[in-house]
């Protein structure tokens, strides 16, 4: 059996944050993704709770979905994967605020009532 190769290569442009080194070592950046009913992108696989019938979510039950929402660090920034000259650019994000990586979303009140909330202590 004969293995076939493709003979394209497919680029995969990922930030990494300032200052850290481009060879696969340094740490990528990573966005918090902020529910907004008038954000610019949609997340196809957000995570929802389930609710009983009187609309109280029930514990430890969630159900995956599209969500509208934004960056924290910027709110025109589009998440979907742009292919430009071979080379596709993918932006990391998360609603869970401990993988945040990006010092732009750690500066937002976003980012740090979000950590409020499960009772992470931030700076500032
Ligand atoms: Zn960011």
């Amino acid at each position: 059996m004969v293995q076939q190769v493709s003979r394209f290569r497919r680029i995969v442009n990922v930030n990494v944050l300032p200052g850290e080194p481009l060879d696969g070592s340094g740490r990528v950046c990573i966005h918090l993704f902020v529910r907004d009913e008038k954000g610019t992108c949609v997340e196809p696989g957000a995570w929802h709770p389930v609710n009983d019938k009187l609309g109280n979510p029930i514990p430890r039950k969630i159900k995956t979905g599209p969500a509208r929402g934004r960056l924290a660090c910027d709110r025109k920034r589009k998440i979907t994967p742009a292919i430009k000259n071979g080379v596709t650019t993918v932006t990391h994000r998360t609603e869970d605020p401990r993988a945040i990586t990006c010092p732009k979303c750690m500066a937002t009140e976003e980012y740090k009532a979000a950590m409020t909330k499960l009772g992470i202590p931030t700076e500032g």
